[in-house]
């Protein structure tokens, strides 16, 4: 029992007493009773009158309010709010270390509400988009009005981030990253990525540069053994180190052309504008190249929804389906089965490639998109692969917001699925005349 309670109850019982002796005196029971019942009335109201006057913060009721019960609750409530008080400072302190903390980090940091709408940055923040404290409240959006930034704010892919190489009238590459917190706020994080982007951009453009370079004096060769090999015999000693030599310089233009393909899709602007692609019409096309290629070897099975166009980039969705199809063929040994898919269903449309050929073991498959990664480098070469065609894909998906799924069972088969996002897909509408 608390020392109020117990001082409460003793009063009680003491002035009790001296009620019960008083009517024992007096022969007044019933008048004593009432008197005594009306005197502690009193004193409790007046007790709670000056604990409520307390607890409103009246200078004038000093701590304690007042004594007994009432007394030991205000104890009470002074503990609790000292603790609450307590407990508050530490978090202000934490928070005030937090926002410190953040001033000194050299990303600029902007926290936006669900509307867009700017509710805190950071010093670099300040600095770099040149904010005043009055630009709390306003909207993202005319901070930043780069129609890629805007488009960013709609989709919203943290993962992935966006590149600007201008911003704010500086001529540096910067990575813009929003990650979502307390349900609809959102932070907007600034990265300076100029060195490192420079450098990619150096190792682009030499790689582009040297393949560009290497193009030239490989025709010339290329085009000296085919004369050579037109003007000998079947029987000259000459024909097989010729033809040798013609196909190297054959893997050489092809991997010289993927390493292009791929610095282009790298690089910030493609030179091709997106058109509408009837995936049906390329697929027509390379069906054709492909049984000549597996000469009549495997089974072909397209199931292809001709009515199907997407918006997207003609050459490089062409080398996609042809390194799909073209791989399931050279994977896949005489006999084997492939199938062809391009279909659409709530989600997209999806091109899918399933081939019972040679499979590849699971710890491959997280790798398969690596330059010149090969399961079977020598089946790789002698099957006419660079060990780049699942790069490009990679690339040219990137580049359509679509993405590549590989499942495989070793010695059974692989499927190859692309999943395109619904946003591009044009019309499903448009019958072949
Ligand atoms: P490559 O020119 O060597 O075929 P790719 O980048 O196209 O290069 O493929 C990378 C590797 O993935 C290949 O070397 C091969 O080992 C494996 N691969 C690709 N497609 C298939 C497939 N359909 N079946 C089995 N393995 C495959």
């Amino acid at each position: 029992m608390s020392n109020g309670v117990s001082r409460e109850l003793t009063w009680i019982v003491t002035s009790l007493w001296v009620a019960l002796f008083l009517g024992w005196i007096t022969e007044q029971w019933i008048w004593v009773l009432v008197g005594y019942l009306v005197f502690y009335i009193t004193r409790q109201l007046f007790s709670m009158v000056r604990f409520e006057q307390w607890m409103r913060g009246s200078a004038k009721v000093p701590y304690p309010p007042t004594s007994g019960l009432w007394g030991e609750l205000g104890y009470l409530v002074s503990y609790k709010q000292r603790l609450l008080q307590k407990h508050a400072d530490m978090q202000l302190a934490k928070s005030e270390q937090f926002l410190a903390a953040s001033m000194v980090v050299p990303d600029a940091i902007i926290s936006i509400d669900g509307d867009h709408q700017i509710e805190w940055f950071n010093a670099s923040a300040k600095k770099l988009f040149k904010l005043k404290q009055s630009d709390t409240g306003r909207k993202l959006e005319t901070l930043l009005r780069h129609p890629d930034f805007i488009q960013y704010l709609k989709t919203f892919q943290p993962r992935k981030g966006l590149i600007l190489t201008t911003l704010k009238g500086n001529s540096r590459a910067y990575q813009l990253r929003l990650f979502r917190y307390f349900e609809d706020h959102s932070l907007l994080i600034v990265k300076d990525i100029h060195e490192l982007y420079s450098l990619a951009q150096i190792r682009r453009d030499f790689i582009a540069n040297a393949s560009h370079e290497l193009r030239t004096p490989l025709t010339v060769l290329n085009g000296y053994i085919e004369v050579m090999q037109d003007s000998l015999t079947e029987m000259s000693l000459w024909t097989k180190p010729l033809k040798q030599m013609a196909q190297q310089s054959h893997r050489m233009r092809s991997i010289i052309d993927d390493l292009l393909t791929l610095s282009a899709m790298e690089s910030e602007t493609l030179t091709e504008k997106p058109q509408k692609v009837r995936i049906a019409e390329v697929l027509q096309m390379l069906q054709q190249d492909v049984a000549q290629m597996s000469q009549d070897n495997h089974q072909f099975v397209f199931n292809i929804d001709t009515n199907l166009v997407i918006k997207g980039y003609l050459e490089p969705l062409k080398s996609v389906l042809t390194n799909l199809v073209s791989n399931a063929v050279r994977y896949t040994p005489d006999g084997g089965k492939i199938e062809v898919n391009w279909y659409q269903d709530e989600k997209g449309a999806h091109f899918k490639v399933t081939d019972t050929g040679i499979g590849i073991a699971s710890e491959h498959l997280s790798r398969l998109t690596e330059r010149f990664y090969r399961v079977d480098t020598a089946r790789s070469r002698d099957t006419g692969g660079t060990g780049l065609g699942l790069a490009i894909v990679k690339h040219v998906l990137e580049r359509h917001q679509a993405k590549l799924y590989v499942s495989s069972q070793l010695g059974k088969g692989s499927t190859f699925r692309c999943d395109f996002p619904k946003s591009i897909v044009v019309s499903d509408l448009i019958k072949p005349s």
